[in-house]
């Protein structure tokens, strides 16, 4: 051996960067790790779930590897993961024959914090709306799940890619240390000291083989490698007397889980405990979902899927840090985490996995996007779900709105977008709020109880449900029997513009010009009026300065003096919503609004009288344009103006 030769290049780099000296955690870790330490979590038992799933994935990478390398010889079976328990050093020791991590990669992936899982928890408990307990849950906290139950943690690692091998040891938030040490062929061990016992807190159970049986039956039961452990047996001693036979315990490797994916069992096999709990351990909810959709196809393409729809949305579901997509499977073997191409985006909010033997193992992304069998099951998933979803809505109503309040909105964003190409597939699952009933609606209830002489699906915009009630243009229709859909989505109005209508029934906004209410009567006499008021119009609207680009008579007030309604493709809801996402200098985009009054109105007589007096109705006019469009929710221009001139009326 030549011990003169210079040290390999790794060695170098451990010895600069990692040597024996106690490192600290990446300060947002150590707050995790505090909030693991102190956890009053009554679920400590999720540290195994989350450990073995590390450990499920480090396999899964080395059996990738593997298979791409078209190594022989390696088979799901040869690959187990062991649980190793001793009670005398109150050690629980995990061992998995995955690809194992360097020294850089445990400082990478154990000192910090940049992990999935882990990440969306810290950013959930930074956002502090939520109680520890159940943010935990909620996500998984990954490997610093451990420090719920283990006053120390170990980390044996050898990487497959470099053959390095090295140790980290924690006892807790104040830091860590990773030194160079020994492991027969790569993978890790994760050795657990537990904690001691308290009052309130009982950590043997976890050294107990039968209690360990249940959390990984109960959590990890769908891994697909071999989860083994010595389990206590018993047999008759050899050469005992067969009349009084004596018998022995002896411990007995075996395997705890069944390691069949769940979607590859039988539906009349499953129950919807196992359906949830395995939504809750894999996707980190801590709701039972909505609604589990479980197919079996055979056909053009053959495939599994097992798909979600979660009860509520994800916290950053309506942002763009939300990714969709289906964990993509080829005959078992993870192939893609999320494949956005299975889902629409309209179904963004849909979880699950799709498992089928004609994709390739070896199939890129790029190659992935234009697989016709991808595109086939793309198609069929599609139907499925909104058939179910529609099932849903139909047989059990106080779950579907609960879905229906956490993920309308992108309905309602799927119908709009790409020119309304979706609206045939969304349109029967889009519910409303109306004036009828307290509660959502869905268009076609509304069609097929609409007036015999109702032409149009009447809709209002606003705020809140409550406020829009109060419009002044609601008394009409009211009093004619019509309901209104009230929508306070700023999607919403959008979204209808796009519909148009809904089995041959138009939508109309009660803020339209004509709403289609009047009879010809009303028709001839509001004609009569304004050409006898002819010059107190115009002279109102040329006192409004261009704020209006018409001022009418109208017959759909009744208490009210006046309103505001819009000409052309912008409403007032719209301006607003546009107004809100405008962007620099992009020109403002304006409703054109028209002024209606109600010449039946005291005021309007007032009105009348002023022809002349140009001053004075030009303060009326302005007050009542401002009023208008108080009551529509926008804020006069010039508040002080606004109440100055309320002022001086009052003084007079
Ligand atoms: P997450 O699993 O959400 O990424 P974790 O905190 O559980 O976060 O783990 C952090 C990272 O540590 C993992 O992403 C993985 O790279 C690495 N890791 C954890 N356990 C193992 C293991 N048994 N073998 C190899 N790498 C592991």
């Amino acid at each position: 051996m030549d011990t003169g030769a210079p040290p390999h290049f790794t060695q170098l780099v451990f010895e600069v960067f990692f040597r024996m000296a106690k490192k600290e955690f990446q300060a947002e870790s150590k707050r995790l790790l505090d909030l693991m330490i102190h956890s009053i979590y009554t679920h400590h038992e999720i540290f195994l779930r989350e450990l073995i799933s590390n450990a499920s994935d480090a396999t899964d990478k080395l059996y990738y590897n593997a298979m791409q390398e078209g190594r022989t010889g390696v088979t799901r079976d040869s690959l187990p993961i062991r649980i190793t328990l001793d009670k005398d050093k109150r050690q629980l020791t995990l061992s998995d024959n995955g690809c194992g991590m360097t020294a850089e990669e445990m400082e990478e992936n154990l000192g910090t914090i940049a992990h999935s899982g882990s990440l969306a928890f810290k950013q959930q408990m930074d956002a502090g709306d939520q109680d520890e307990v159940s943010i935990i849950g909620q996500f998984g906290v990954g490997f610093y799940a451990a420090f719920m139950v283990a006053k120390q943690v170990e980390v044996i690692s050898r990487a497959e890619t470099t053959g390095e091998c090295s140790r980290w040891v924690s006892d807790g938030a104040d830091g860590y240390t990773i030194a160079p040490a020994e492991r027969a062929s790569s993978g890790t061990d994760i050795i657990l000291t537990m904690k001691d016992n308290t009052d309130n807190e009982n950590f043997d159970e976890y050294l107990d083989p039968y209690r360990v049986q249940s959390i990984v039956r109960k959590y990890s039961d769908y891994i697909r490698y071999p989860i083994q452990m010595d389990m206590p047996r018993s047999r008759v001693k050899e050469g005992s007397d067969p009349e009084k036979p004596e018998y022995e315990d002896y411990m007995e490797l075996t395997t705890l889980n069944s390691m069949v994916p769940i979607w590859k069992k039988a539906k009349s096999e499953l129950t919807d405990d196992d359906y949830n709990n395995f939504y809750k351990s894999k996707f980190y909810d801590f709701k039972d979902p909505a609604l589990h959709i479980h197919m079996n196809t055979e056909g053009a393409v053959t495939f599994n899927a097992l798909l979600f729809v979660p009860a509520s949305a994800p916290f950053n579901y309506y942002t763009k840090d939300y990714e969709k997509g289906l964990q993509l499977y080829s005959n078992g073997v993870l192939i893609m985490e999320r494949c956005a191409d299975l889902l629409p985006d309209h179904f963004s909010f849909v979880r699950g996995l799709v498992d089928s033997a004609d994709l390739s193992l070896n199939i890129s992304r790029e190659m992935l996007q234009h697989d016709r069998h991808l595109k086939l099951i793309a198609n069929s998933l599609e139907k499925k779900i909104k058939s179910e979803l529609l099932g849903l809505l139909k047989n059990d109503r106080d779950k579907y709105e609960g879905f229906f309040k956490a993920f309308g909105v992108q309905l309602k964003y799927g119908a709009y977008v790409e020119y309304g190409a979706h609206k045939e597939l969304l349109q029967d699952l889009l519910m409303y709020e109306s004036s009828s009933e307290n509660k959502l609606v869905t268009l076609e209830e509304y069609v097929s109880r609409m007036q015999e002489d109702q032409t149009y699906i009447y809709y209002a915009c606003g705020e809140s449900p409550a406020k829009i009630s109060l419009l002044p243009q609601m008394e009409r229709l009211r009093d004619k029997g019509y309901e209104v859909l009230y929508m306070s989505d700023p999607i919403d109005e959008f979204c209808v513009k796009m519909l148009r209508d809904y089995q041959g029934k138009e939508f109309k906004s009660i803020t339209d010009g004509d709403l289609g209410l009047e009879s010809e009567e009303e028709k001839q006499e509001i004609q009569k009026l304004t050409a006898d008021n002819q010059a107190l119009l115009d002279q109102i609207k040329d006192a409004l300065d261009g704020k209006v680009t018409k001022v009418q008579l109208t017959s759909r007030l009744k208490s009210h003096p006046c309103c505001l309604s819009t000409e052309g493709a912008v409403s007032l809801e719209m301006e607003k919503v546009l107004k809100a996402q405008r962007m620099g200098d992009e020109p403002e985009i304006k409703a054109e609004r028209v002024l209606e009054l109600n010449a039946s109105h005291p005021i309007f007589h007032k009105l009348s009288a002023l022809v002349g007096d140009k001053d004075k109705l030009k303060t009326y006019a302005d007050i009542l344009y401002t009023q208008a469009q108080l009551i529509e929710g926008i804020a006069p221009e010039d508040p002080v103006a606004y109440a100055n001139a309320v002022c001086g009326l009052l003084s007079e």
